[in-house]
């Protein structure tokens, strides 16, 4: 299974190839500018080959994308959705020009509006995309917070229906499942997971893991989250979601955190000791 970290692009973009590698990742992913703005500088073409020339080199695959935090693709008001919108169009055009095949994006909250409105958003942003592009569009599951999408599998299968396009995919993160009252702590409780997902929106669709274990408990809807063993989820918990066939066959990106207790190639330890040997 490929597995590697969320690395920083501080200094220049292809820098993060390079920090990807010295920590040890097949594959990684980035945020291709600050992702707590919406300003955003254009890339060189110098720096989309440097990156470009520096992943090939490195054998290292897929490398990811992640949307920016502020967009929010599922929002009534119309001066953020269409700045979404443009975000969304923005970063696979980034993605185009660095040979970026995935581009990770939360759902976004429909902020009271119901789920109806949100979802619908969603679509009409999505469809928006350039359909030639390269890039794949993984639509991430999350905890479940109050007025936010993903947080059942259900919004995630009815958005990928209505758009009927083969480069939209999942991300499933499972500190968020976990949060979002999905078990993944047992064989059994995986499986059944597993089949609700394949019921509601097909495991075929499933093109990335970001693996995480979870500050909170089942349910708790809280994305928070954990090293890997050390959370709610824990060794065993682990182990289990890396035993299981439809997940096994994905690469994963672990988005962990960094502090005295791990780094990244702690946590990358961590996770490769506990695949099935
Ligand atoms: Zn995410
Ligand atoms: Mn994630
Ligand atoms: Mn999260």
């Amino acid at each position: 299974m490929r597995m590697g970290v969320h690395v920083s692009i501080a200094g220049s973009i292809d820098k993060a190839v390079d920090r990807a590698l010295e920590r040890g990742c097949d594959a990684f992913q980035i945020f291709s500018r600050n992702p707590r703005g919406w300003k955003v500088k254009e890339i060189s073409l110098d720096v989309a080959s440097a990156f470009a020339s520096k992943l090939e080199r490195s054998k290292m695959a897929p490398a990811v994308d992640h949307m920016p935090y502020l967009p929010n693709l599922a929002s009534p008001r119309e001066d953020i959705y269409e700045r979404s919108v443009e975000t969304l169009i923005g970063e696979l055009d980034r993605c185009r020009l660095l040979g970026i095949p995935y581009l990770v994006t939360h759902l976004g909250s429909h902020l009271g509006q119901g789920r109806e409105a949100g979802l619908q958003r969603i679509v009409s942003a999505i469809s928006r995309a350039p359909d030639l592009c390269k890039t794949v569009i993984l639509l991430e599951t999350t905890a479940g917070t109050k007025n936010s999408i993903g947080g059942v599998f259900e919004d995630i299968g009815e958005i990928l229906e209505a758009l009927d396009r083969d480069d939209v995919g999942v991300c499933l993160d499972t500190c968020h499942i976990f949060a979002a009252g999905y078990e993944v702590r047992t064989e059994d409780g995986l499986e059944n997971t597993m089949e609700r997902f394949d019921d509601c929106i097909g495991l075929s669709k499933l093109k990335l893991i970001h693996l995480n274990d979870s500050k909170g408990g089942l349910g708790s809807r809280m994305d928070r989250h954990e090293h890997i063993g050390l959370g709610q989820i824990g060794e065993e918990g682990i182990r289990s979601i890396l035993r299981h066939d439809a997940i096994r066959r994905c690469p994963a990106i672990l988005e962990t955190p960094v502090d005295e207790r791990r780094d990244d190639r702690g946590n990358l330890e961590a996770a490769r000791g506990l695949l099935p040997s």
